[in-house]
């Protein structure tokens, strides 16, 4: 893995050419004469964005289309789907996910089951008689974990079209395509870039008709990516094995400490130990936990926090906090959860910017 993270998707290798495929900015090519050849950037790409869909393709194991944000790739993959679709999908599921099964149960009559992350009975029998089976595991910000090695092949013997959500275990730890599924889609906004600094989305597939459905999709709704985020999505990836174990064993870390800390209550991190997590090797770099007291005084430790930054989103170099049910439509929350994205920062300043933090 680490060694495809660096090496895939590289240049020409001809000499006197740049080691890594530079930003091309370009929307139109030179024609060819007689065959084949790009024409238009938002049909054929440019060479940046085929650099990274080559490296994370070969991730994921199969062939990727890039996109301007992961909800651009998750649109592109739930437009496949007609009125009256039967589908199923986490309980506990992106909040942008979320909404746009809920607009899609009232314009388009689409019948949403929503099962317990956990729950690989009732997903095996909500899949049975479903077109499409949306998974997202480890769940944000529940960090429920779905056995995906019993559940994708399940749906798929029942017919189903299975789609991932791989963003919070990437494929450093699961790779769903292997597994069975048909697409796999990521925020590569997270820990793909990386660092905070771009908006992007890939969809990767081994069949060659879907395929080529993403990279219609891509083109008539123009939800392409842009240069300067490829470039950095792709810069972001060759280091993602590394920054991903490093925030992996902080996470760890912290979680022990956590459950020690006589303020914290609850502490949510999935361990090998738990029943159901068929798939994977690992669950991340993301801890939520509870503390003492109200959603004001959660919000009190935010704010006194150091090192760890309040903010949303997830998968930086950079540690970041949320009090998760402050957002629109997460009541069902509770208050004082806080969702911690752990990065790579030393974790012994971690602890001791969450100890202080947690005395204010
Ligand atoms: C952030 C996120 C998305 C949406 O990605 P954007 O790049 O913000 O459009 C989808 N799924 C998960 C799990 C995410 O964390």
């Amino acid at each position: 893995m680490a060694t495809r993270a660096v090496s895939a998707g590289r240049g020409s290798g001809i000499p006197g050419d740049p080691l890594n495929v530079p930003i091309v900015v370009a929307s139109n090519y030179i024609a060819a004469t007689s065959g084949d050849g790009p024409e238009y950037s938002r049909d054929d790409g440019t060479a940046t964005w085929i650099a990274f869909e080559a490296a994370i393709g070969s991730l994921e194991g199969g062939d990727a289309v890039a996109f301007s944000s992961g909800m651009a790739a998750i649109s592109a993959v739930l437009s496949r789907f007609g009125a009256g679709s039967r589908v199923v999908a986490p309980d506990d599921v992106y909040t942008g996910v979320g909404t746009w099964l809920a607009d899609a149960e009232r314009r388009l009559g689409w019948i949403v089951t929503r099962v317990p992350v956990a729950d690989t009975a009732a997903w095996n029998d909500a899949s049975a008689d479903a077109e499409l089976v949306w998974l997202e595991s480890p769940s944000n910000p529940l960090l429920e974990v779905t056995d995906l090695a019993t559940v994708i092949p399940a749906a798929k013997r029942a017919g189903a079209f299975v789609a991932v959500d791989n963003t919070f275990a990437t494929p450093v730890l699961q790779q769903p395509l292997q597994l069975g599924a048909d697409v796999v889609v990521h925020s590569a906004t997270k820990y793909i870039g990386g660092h905070a600094d771009l908006l992007a989305g890939v969809a990767i597939t081994s069949d060659a008709t879907v395929h080529a459905d993403l990279r219609r999709y891509r083109k008539l709704h123009g939800a392409t990516p842009g240069a300067l985020e490829m470039f950095l999505a792709l810069r972001g990836l060759r280091t993602l094995p590394l920054r991903f174990e490093r925030a992996q064993s902080n996470a760890r870390r912290l979680v022990e400490h956590l459950r020690a800390h006589p303020r914290v209550r609850t502490v949510r991190y999935p361990t090998m130990a738990d029943p159901d997590t068929g798939g994977s090797n690992g669950f991340g770099a993301v801890i939520s936990f509870e503390i003492d007291g109200s959603a004001d005084d959660a919000d009190v430790v935010c704010g006194a926090l150091r090192l760890i930054r309040h903010a949303t989103s997830l998968g930086g170099v950079e540690s970041t906090i949320e009090r998760r049910a402050k957002l629109a439509g997460q009541t069902h929350l509770p208050p004082t959860l806080l969702r911690l994205a752990v990065g790579i920062e030393d974790a012994d300043d971690l602890e001791a910017d969450l100890d202080e933090a947690l005395t204010s």
